[in-house]
């Protein structure tokens, strides 16, 4: 393979030559365990820090410890004392976490090797804002091996894996978190992470906009001296962009969760792998034979019913959008009103992102034991609100399983209260996230190193150039043999052998507007 050339093809990216050699070197990173145990993990995706999130149970939780963290007077083995956890007595627990989440991380475990000999992080001084899990700290262990000193809180009052939390602060991460933070807690850690004598972060990795919100209103001179942000989650994406519409954005940012990395793969695979054990945890049901339907067939509405479909479940669709909904059809799904089928279904999906897609009325008129459930991003897309009512009598059953019984004794199984069922009760596939982090961690790299006037203040997406070299770093996890362009191919189509291989328009989805990516200023 050629190295690639920053100014070459349609995009100006630059990326890092010790990168590309490194991409070459596909038999050394093809090795993995055959007997890789998977428990404990749980991802970063864009949620509000108060959503609830449970992450797969760990090994020591010892929530008989009433004691607040911040109460505590706790120190490493090398006598440092910057960082607040529940427990570091269980950093060896959270050890095992992390090197088992290392196995599925090919990427971020490559970019480590690689930059033994080059830093291209070095001098930055990074403050993270994340879900603090295992696959999150394989990333910050790599940010640290690429030369960056990183202080980190958590994004979400419930998501913190203690005992990874507790290994991170063995080995000299200032890291301020715990599981079930109070909203001061919550805070007070974020505010630990910058607030602190003879340091000040010049780069900023959040997941959904706290941490960024946090130095805007608390320490905006701290922008002086900041050279990016790098968000995550569709709700701080958000956020930036409003900051960047109202002229407020000091910084440039770059919004990794838009790009075709992240969309693909957390989306739709993401999805088709959750679903389904997050549906089993809950209810231990079968599924052949079953009649679900998926409201909203987009990339996570895809990978459902990709999913039940495996499992011989019969899958109906419900779109609005007639492209989508032709897409069901020619995947041999039958497209239909939820009003037509709401009577004789077992289990009821929604991922639309909307709002009030599954109202009372359809409530009223689903079957005796039928499971509702969302995988779209907020809690707004099946009325649980409408089901807090006298006459109706709420069960709880197991941890995320409410049964909501009716007068006449019919009652419906819901599930995580209408949120987020895969992240609040199943664990999702590290290897996504791997992708994922690849993209943060070369997204900071990009904006730490990118010369002067190449970002300004604004938001831009990562350009297809970099999407396609976070996919490549993957490839030889799968043995996977990539077809090169002849020089006559590469002509004919008009591209750069080395790529981009698509345009920067060619997405999976329609992005939220409006998105740059990074050109020259
Ligand atoms: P998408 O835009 O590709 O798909 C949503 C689909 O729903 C669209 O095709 C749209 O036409 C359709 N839709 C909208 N309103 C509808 C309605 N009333 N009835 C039927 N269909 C309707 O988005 P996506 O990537 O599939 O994501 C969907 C949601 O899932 C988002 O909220 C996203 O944030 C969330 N998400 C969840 C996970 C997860 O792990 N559970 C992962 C990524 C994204």
């Amino acid at each position: 393979m050629e190295k690639w050339d920053s100014n070459e093809g349609t995009s100006a990216f630059h990326v890092p030559e010790w990168m590309i050699q490194f991409a070459d070197q596909k038999q050394e990173f093809n090795k993995r365990p055959t007997k890789i145990g998977r428990r404990s993990l749980s991802r970063s995706i864009s949620q509000s820090s108060t959503d609830s999130y449970s992450s797969a149970a760990s090994y020591t939780d010892s929530s008989d410890d009433e004691t607040s963290p911040r109460d505590k007077q706790q120190k490493n083995s090398k006598g440092s004392s910057d960082f607040c956890v529940k427990n570091i007595k269980q950093a060896e627990f959270g050890r095992r976490e992390i090197e088992i989440a290392e196995q599925e991380m090919p990427a971020l475990m490559a970019l480590r090797k690689r930059a033994q000999g080059e830093k291209p992080l070095a001098g930055a001084k990074i403050v993270g804002c994340t879900h603090i899990t295992a696959q999150t700290a394989v990333l910050m262990e790599t940010l640290g091996a690429l030369g960056a000193q990183c202080r980190w809180a958590a994004c979400n009052i419930y998501s913190t894996l203690n005992e990874v939390a507790a290994a991170l602060a063995e080995s000299g991460f200032p890291v301020f978190a715990w599981k079930g933070e109070s909203e001061d807690d919550f805070w007070w850690c974020i505010d630990r992470c910058v607030n602190v004598e003879g340091w000040q972060p010049n780069m900023i990795l959040d997941d959904g906009g706290d941490l960024t919100h946090w130095i805007y209103k608390k320490y905006p001179n701290m922008f002086k001296k900041i050279k990016g942000i790098v968000e995550e989650s569709v709700t701080g994406v958000h956020r930036l962009y409003q900051l960047s519409k109202a002229g407020k954005l000091c910084v440039p940012a770059m919004n990794v969760n838009d790009s075709v990395t992240k969309q693909k793969f957390d989306n739709l695979y993401c999805c088709r792998e959750s679903i389904l054990d997050g549906l089993k945890r809950t209810t231990d049901m079968m599924f052949g034979g079953k009649q679900v339907v998926v409201c909203g067939y987009g990339e996570v509405g895809k990978g459902c019913c990709a999913a039940l479909k495996a499992m011989g479940s019969i899958v109906y669709v419900t779109e609005i959008d007639p492209i989508c909904a032709l897409q069901a059809c020619m995947d041999g799904f039958r497209l239909v009103k939820l009003n037509e089928v709401i009577r004789q279904v077992d289990i009821v999906i929604t991922c639309t992102g909307n709002k009030n897609v599954v109202t009372r009325e359809h409530l009223d008129r689903m079957k005796n034991s039928c499971i509702v459930c969302n995988m779209g991003h907020s809690n707004t897309e099946i009325d649980v609100a409408s089901l807090r009512t006298p006459e109706l009598t709420w069960e709880r059953v197991r941890s995320q399983v409410d049964h909501v019984i009716w007068p006449d004794g019919k009652r419906i199984v819901l599930l995580a209260e209408g949120r987020l069922l895969n992240l609040s009760c199943s664990t999702v596939p590290t290897f996504v996230l791997s992708i994922t982090a690849t993209t943060q961690a070369l997204a900071l790299i990009e904006l730490y190193n990118a010369p002067e006037g190449r970002y300004k203040q604004d938001v831009y997406l990562l350009p297809k150039k970099m999407d396609e070299y976070v996919a490549s770093l993957h490839l030889p996890t799968f043995d996977a043999h990539l077809t090169e362009l002849t020089d006559e191919q590469a002509k004919y189509l008009g591209l750069n052998k080395n790529g981009p291989f698509k345009p920067n328009y060619y997405r999976c989805l329609a992005p939220t507007p409006p998105l740059k990516t990074g050109k020259p200023g």
